[in-house]
């Protein structure tokens, strides 16, 4: 038993998150990620959390009313590395 590879694992896959919410991501990675999700909480709530500021700053874009905080928080969204370590340190 290693619970350290797991997180490791996490750590590695979630450099690729955003590209594969952007779809940009290469069919291997792909389909190692969707694997991954399937038995990883964790990384399901990143991938969520991502796709929804994605698409609330899209349909927000088109409108042209993108306020600052939004912006921000989406900023933080995107910072994955900082939201995992706030997630995991509370
Ligand atoms: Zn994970």
């Amino acid at each position: 038993m290693n619970g350290h590879s797991h997180v490791h694992k996490c750590d590695h896959l979630i450099s690729t998150i955003s590209d594969y919410v952007d779809g940009s991501l290469s069919p291997q990675l792909c389909a190692e990620l969707e694997k991954h999700l399937c038995e990883c909480e964790n990384c399901t709530v990143v991938v969520d959390t991502l796709r929804k500021t994605i698409s609330l700053v899209q349909t927000c874009a088109e409108d042209d009313c993108l306020p600052g905080e939004v912006r921000a928080r989406l900023f933080h969204t995107l910072n994955l590395d900082d939201f995992l370590k706030n997630d995991a340190g509370v």
